[in-house]
Order: C-alpha cells, then structure tokens, then sequence
C-alpha cells in the first residue's frame, strides 16, 4: 500500500531532505511550500529518481490555502496520512528589540501552521485508522539568546505533539516531535550572517561544542523522521528526539 506525506517547506533544506527520503521509503510526496516552483527541482530529483511527488503552493498560517492544498492532495496522491510540519522561519533578535510582528510571524508558521496543517489532515487519518504527525521542534525550545519568539514557538510545538499523541492514538496515529541542534541549511547561514561570522568559521564553532564533533546535515533528521513515519514505530507516540549529536535535557 502506498502512503501519501505532506512535507511542509518543503523546497529546501531539512524538508528537501525529509520529500527524498520518504519517496525512497515508498510514499507518494506532496512537496509544499510557500510558493510551487521552488519545490519543482525537489520532485524532479523524486521523480527522476523513480518516485512520486507533487509540488504544492501554498501558506501554512492561511486556512483557505491550506484546505485547498489539502484537499488537492488527496485528489492528485491519494489520502494524506502523515505530515510533516517542518515549514519554519526565524525572525531574530533580542527581547528589547523584537518587533510585535517578529513575534506573530513566527508564531503563525510554526505554530498556527502546524495547528492548520494537523487539523486539515486528521480525518484522512481517522478515516483511514492510521497515521503518522512529526513536528520540527528545536533545541532553541531549551531557551536560546535572541530567540524568545523562536524558542516560544518550539517549546509550543512539543506540547502540541503531546496532545496530538493523546488525541488521535485512538486512530492508530502517532504524534512525535524532533528537536535538532545545528543543522547546516540556509537558515543556519542566515544565523552566521546576522551575527557578523562567516558560515565555515560559524560550523567549525559549532562543531566543536558538539560531542560528535560535526554539525548536523538535512538527511540526519530525514533518517529520524523515517523511522517515525514507519509501519514498525507504531507504539511511539507523543515523544521529542533531539537529533544534536549529543545529550539535551
Ligand atoms: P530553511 O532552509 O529556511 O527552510 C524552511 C522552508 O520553510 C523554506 O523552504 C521556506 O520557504 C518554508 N516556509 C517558510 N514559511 C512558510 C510558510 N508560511 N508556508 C510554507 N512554507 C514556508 O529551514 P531548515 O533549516 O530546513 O528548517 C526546517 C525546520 O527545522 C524549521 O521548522 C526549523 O525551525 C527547524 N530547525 C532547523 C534547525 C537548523 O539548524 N537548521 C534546527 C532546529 C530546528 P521560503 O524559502 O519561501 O521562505
């Protein structure tokens, strides 16, 4: 039986990273991100590479898109029934300095977005009595300097995790949440630059505060959320892995 994943931003980065692996895995992908063509090049290397995915457009804090990019979903791949909430932004600074709209932007990706996201996709998983709900947490969620809005919003995504886990275990769906550390992606870039470091230099520290001694790439968190999204994991439900290469209470 084929299964249908919604990997939400999908077009870069650890969601790149999370469509391949899931096509490899056998499900239909349905790529999506703010805007369609970005996912293109990432269901072409699906594609070429024998799977199945479809590049969908849409917002995950908006409603209206989000129904309709739903609903096109189960028309073109059939019934979506495991999603991965991993569309984020980071809107950066310190307390004295965050802007009301830093704030809401970020809570309305990570947290409205996963909220909308979870909401539309349940009954294709209650009808189906099976899914699978993995939510990109942080370790930022543990507090992090400069990410009140940020680390906020992660801390919010495990709880979220945890009542999801709670509510639909009744149909056979499992909610799980993964908290990475440094994983090299435009958004880690975007971190260096706005501290005034290069990206290189900016890994190498990184790499030496972490036990295994490297940062994290896209296919760390890829491998995590296949084991989630598998037949076998069944009975783990409403639990937040840190993949950061080392221990994080
Ligand atoms: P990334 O490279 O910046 O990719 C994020 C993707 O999400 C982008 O394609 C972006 O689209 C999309 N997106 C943003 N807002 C969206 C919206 N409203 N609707 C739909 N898509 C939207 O980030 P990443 O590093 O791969 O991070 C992926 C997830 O992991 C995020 O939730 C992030 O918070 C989390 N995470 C990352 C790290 C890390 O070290 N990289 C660590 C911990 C957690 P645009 O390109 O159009 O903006």
């Amino acid at each position: 039986m084929t299964r249908t994943a919604i990997v939400t931003g999908g077009a870069r980065g650890i969601g790149a990273a999370v469509s391949r692996q899931l096509a490899q895995d056998g499900m239909a992908v349905a790529v999506l991100d703010l805007d369609a063509a970005a996912c293109e090049p990432v269901v072409e290397q699906i594609t070429a590479a024998g799977g199945n995915a479809l590049a969908v457009g849409a917002n995950v804090a908006d409603e209206t898109e989000v129904g309709a990019a739903v609903d096109r979903i189960a028309a073109d791949l059939g019934a979506p029934t495991v999603l991965i909430n991993n569309a984020g932004i980071i809107r950066d600074n310190m307390l004295h300095k965050m802007s009301v709209d830093d704030w809401d932007a970020v809570m309305a990706v990570h947290l409205r977005g996963a909220f909308l996201m979870s909401r539309a996709v349940q009954p294709y998983q209650r009808d189906a009595q099976w899914g699978r709900i993995v939510n990109l947490s942080s370790t930022s969620a543990l507090g992090n300097r400069g990410q009140a809005n940020y680390s906020a919003a992660k801390a919010g995504m495990q709880g979220l995790t945890k009542t999801l886990a709670i509510e639909l275990g009744r149909f056979n769906v499992t909610a799980n949440s993964i908290a990475p550390g440094f994983i090299q992606t435009d958004m880690t870039a975007a971190t260096a630059q706005r501290i005034g470091m290069e990206f290189d230099q900016f890994i190498e520290l990184a790499a030496s505060q972490i036990p295994v001694g490297r940062v994290g790439q896209p296919e760390d968190i890829a491998n995590t959320v296949s084991f989630l999204v598998s037949e076998g994991a069944g009975f783990v439900s409403g639990q937040v892995i840190y993949v950061a290469g080392g221990p994080k209470d």
